[in-house]
């Protein structure tokens, strides 16, 4: 819904609103925010609310910190979940530079960059995210644990399920929040859950997950259990993922849909998804930003790890859903939701769009359960793997120049240098599976 300042200094008079969120996302995925009070209203909307960039990870220099909010005025939403009296409204920013040029760190702005490429070449890009986590008990002092009581699994229903009263509660505030919920249900391992929201322009998507993923942790917290998106909180249990639907769409059309062709898909979908399949080693460290997101990426859960593509099978990378016409859709399985969804989208686009241009040819589709294939059939048919650690990834990203590109400069070292910090403080550790394993015997 397109809103202008006045529509919105109304809205905030008539609902009672007291304190306005600036929200932004800092590389790593981490949502920000500055509270404001009403009568600051016409200053955010003028884009004078400054934020100290030094502080935040992966954004400026102390030389040049001071950065500006300018709200995305599409965005402003009241927070259903905040008390009725004095009520609270988000509004999501982009940041922007003291001379006015938009900041190149800023995740919102990277995907900006690629949704104009892609209109360049006709195309509106839709994403439609299946986030999923698990809902765990906290102690007794209130600290979050990996413990669940629920004993349900996939798509079982109360009184199994015990989230399944505050899944309910978190699809209801999020549809008062415009939300359009498609479907919730437990999940495959004891105390996960997934909800499905509608798919929309990418934007909209990556602001959606945002909102989605803050709603879920408060309303999990106002119900006394803990909300995690770490993809593998469980050792030997499924991981949480967040496979990502996408299309693009051409005059009205969805262009990845072929009424002609034997399998009802374009010639430019094989483009996509073929470069989808070329960038995805490179572009993984983004998608699975954790450590802990290469414990999710093994075989068994239904978690991809060989670049393989299918129309049916869920072992592949990239599957291509039943449904045809408008809702021709590609889904990359890869991602979790530990990712930043910004990043996730520029750079699943920059991959396709580079599919297109560069024309790239898609291998054979993989019918088989690759989980199956010997070593040797693996490279028989020529099907390579996704990185299997965060440093593989990390190393796999500096070979991408398509990738890097998306990222712009600053990401890419910013990014590199955060998380190779990460690895090298996990590689240090010594963890109770080697103690369990070597104390002994060695
Ligand atoms: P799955 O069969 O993998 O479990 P779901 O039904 O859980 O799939 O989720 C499908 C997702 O795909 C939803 O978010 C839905 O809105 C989205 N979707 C539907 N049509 C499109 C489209 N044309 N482009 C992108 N996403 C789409
Ligand atoms: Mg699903
Ligand atoms: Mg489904
Ligand atoms: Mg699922
Ligand atoms: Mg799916």
């Amino acid at each position: 819904v397109a809103l202008t300042k006045e529509d919105i200094i109304r809205l905030v008079d008539e609902e009672g609103v007291q304190f306005i969120r600036m929200q932004f996302t800092d590389i790593f995925g981490q949502m920000k925010n500055v509270a404001i009070t009403a009568d600051q209203l016409g200053k955010a909307l003028r884009g004078e609310i400054m934020i100290d960039g030094s502080s935040i990870e992966g954004f400026v220099r102390i030389e040049e910190s001071d950065q500006y909010l300018h709200p995305d005025l599409s965005t402003f939403a009241i927070l259903p979940w905040r008390p009725q009296y004095g009520r609270v409204a988000r509004l999501i920013c982009d940041v922007y530079n003291p001379d006015g040029l938009p900041f190149v760190g800023d995740p919102r702005q990277v995907l900006k960059t690629q949704l104009k490429r892609a209109s360049d070449m006709g195309f509106t890009f839709y994403a439609g995210p299946e986030c999923e986590f698990f809902l765990f008990q906290t102690d007794d002092h209130g600290k979050p644990t990996n413990q669940t009581t629920d004993n349900a699994g996939y798509f079982d229903l109360g009184p199994l399920d015990q989230g399944e009263s505050t899944r309910r509660e978190i699809c209801l505030n999020l549809e008062e929040m415009g939300f359009e919920i498609e479907a919730s249900h437990h999940e495959v391992a004891k105390g996960q859950h997934e909800i499905d929201f509608k798919y929309a322009e990418a934007l909209t998507a990556a602001d959606n997950i945002m909102t989605f993923k803050l709603a879920v942790k408060t309303i999990a917290q106002m119900n006394g259990l803990h909300a995690t998106f770490m993809p593998k909180p469980v050792a030997g249990e499924a991981g949480s993922g967040m496979h990502v639907n996408m299309s693009l769409f051409h005059d009205g059309k969805n262009a990845f849909y072929d009424e002609s062709d034997p399998m009802g898909i374009s010639q430019l979908a094989r483009h996509f998804i073929a470069g989808l399949l070329a960038h995805v080693q490179g572009f993984t460290a983004i998608t699975n930003p954790l450590v802990n997101s290469y414990k999710r990426l093994v075989p068994g859960y239904e978690a991809p790890c060989y670049l393989a593509w299918s129309a049916g099978n869920r072992s592949a990378l990239v599957r291509i859903p039943t449904p045809r016409g408008n809702a021709t859709r590609v889904e990359l399985r890869s991602p979790d939701p530990a990712c930043n969804p910004y990043l996730t989208l520029a750079v699943c686009l920059a991959a396709g769009l580079d599919g297109i241009e560069q024309q790239l040819s898609l291998p054979e589709e993989i019918n088989e359960n690759v989980y199956s294939f010997t070593p040797q059939q693996l490279k028989d048919r020529h099907i390579d793997k996704l990185p299997a650690t965060l440093d593989g990834a990390l190393t796999a990203l500096t070979q991408d120049q398509v990738v890097q590109d998306a990222l712009g400069t600053h990401i890419t070292e910013q990014y590199i240098a955060g998380k190779r910090r990460e690895w090298e403080a996990y590689r240090s550790q010594v963890s109770q599976w080697e103690l369990d394993q070597y104390l002994v015997s060695f």
